[in-house]
């Protein structure tokens, strides 16, 4: 790597190597001053500082703003299979050790920049693990990469659900499939906290299930004993059985996607609820369910949880996105009794947690409320934040009572 042809190096311009050293994993090309005609998109290659310092080395893609991605800052460290076997052992290792696998075996497995291994998301499903690749790097790797993880867990399978629209800027459309071992012919049941979920591998959101909210969903939970709770964005209900098993009377749940509903009724049944008695599912748009309830002035309830998806997807929409925030927090507000709980989260990665609680306040401050912050919520442990890659943290939650 070290020879002295300039032609088999990417070369940075001078004074931009500040935060390849400290071990930022995206180079973007603004960054760089000579890319070597020869570097074929996927390629492992070195990166120099302009005065012909090795820095690190990562893949490359010609067609990406973030040109390379860092994989290594030691430079004998060659990028081989053993490489990746060791950082898979890494992040497998650490999930042993800190999520309970007696009552759990749903979790992030591999939280790509996050465990070193850019562009790769992996996630356990019971048996079954189930990839994205993020980036062309990963992408043209995914086959092996999904043999070493089945080697490395004992695991039936590997099945790859790469539909991010992120993949557009790396030049890939979406792909899914199985990639290696057996698939499941359906959804298949998997336990987070002790409970039971279905989960459709092939058709559910994003991987499945929203494993980033498990120590969450117990938080959340101790604050439902006898209360009636309206749990937004329920997706498939794992909030409503957590409250329900820990005591809550009633939980009514909206989204506005029918399959995740019927997935829903299944689980609250599956773990011993009464969809009927205990719960209520309203197919619709959490915004306008809420308006008609909050000018109607009923119902009323004890604990509400807000978890809508990422609204803010560019800087450009964020003014949009935190009207959205507000709107549904202000919404909220008004259809709490006295000594209420709001739980509330975004998931975008572009509102810090201080302009999350700005726009909370702001809600609060429209609805006429006082409101104490009680606990704040991040992501779980399986989903961490390399210290190296602040852009890593994205789910911020806040549990506040609400005089
Ligand atoms: N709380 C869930 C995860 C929520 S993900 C859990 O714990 O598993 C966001 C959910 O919001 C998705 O299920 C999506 O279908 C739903 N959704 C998106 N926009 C919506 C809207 N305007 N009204 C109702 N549901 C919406």
């Amino acid at each position: 790597m070290s020879t002295n042809n300039q032609d088999d190096r990417l070369i940075l311009k001078p004074g931009r190597d500040k935060p390849v050293r400290q071990r930022h994993p995206w180079i973007y090309s603004g960054a760089i001053q000579h890319t070597p005609a020869a570097f074929q998109d996927g390629d492992i290659v070195p990166v120099y500082s302009a005065k012909g310092k090795w820095l690190a080395c990562g893949y490359f893609n010609s067609a990406s703003q973030i040109r390379v991605r860092l994989l290594s800052w030691q430079e004998d460290e060659p990028i081989d299979a053993a490489f990746w076997r060791k950082k898979l052992e890494s992040a497998i290792a650490m999930r042993s050790a800190l999520v309970d696998q007696s009552q759990t075996d749903t979790y992030r497995l591999v939280n790509g920049e996050s465990d070193f291994l850019p562009g790769l998301i992996v996630d356990r499903y019971g048996p079954f693990l189930v990839l994205q690749a993020g980036t062309l790097g990963i992408d043209r790797r995914k086959a092996d990469l999904a043999q070493l993880l089945l080697d490395l867990t004992g695991l039936q399978g590997v099945i790859e659900r790469s539909e991010l629209s992120s993949r557009n800027k790396e030049g890939l459309e979406s792909a899914s499939g199985l990639l290696a071992g057996v698939a499941p012919d359906g959804p298949i049941e998997v336990s987070e906290l002790g409970m039971r979920y279905q989960v459709d591998l092939f058709r559910g959101q994003k991987t499945g299930f929203y494993t980033d909210q498990r120590e969450n969903r117990r938080r959340v939970a101790s604050y439902c004993r006898e209360a009636k709770v309206l749990n937004a964005f329920s997706y498939t209900g794992a909030f409503a059985v957590q409250a329900l098993a820990a005591g809550a009377q009633h939980v009514v749940n909206i989204d506005s996607s029918v399959q995740a509903l019927t997935l829903a009724e299944t689980n609250l049944a599956d773990n011993g609820f009464d969809p009927d008695q205990q719960a209520e599912l309203i197919a619709g748009d959490v915004f306008q369910v809420l308006r008609d309830w909050s000018r109607a002035g009923e119902p009323r309830f004890d604990v509400i949880i807000l978890d809508p998806p990422k609204f803010a997807h560019s800087q450009r929409g964020l003014q949009r996105a935190l009207r959205g925030y507000k709107e549904i927090n202000l919404l909220a507000l008004r259809l709490l009794r006295p000594n209420g709980i709001l739980t509330t989260f975004s998931c975008s990665g572009l509102v810090s947690s201080d302009l999350f609680q700005k726009v909370i306040f702001g809600a609060a401050t429209d609805a006429n409320r006082s409101l104490q912050i009680v606990e704040r919520l991040h992501q779980g442990v399986d989903h961490p934040v390399a210290i190296n890659f602040p852009e890593g943290e994205y789910l911020k939650g806040l549990i506040c009572r609400v005089l």
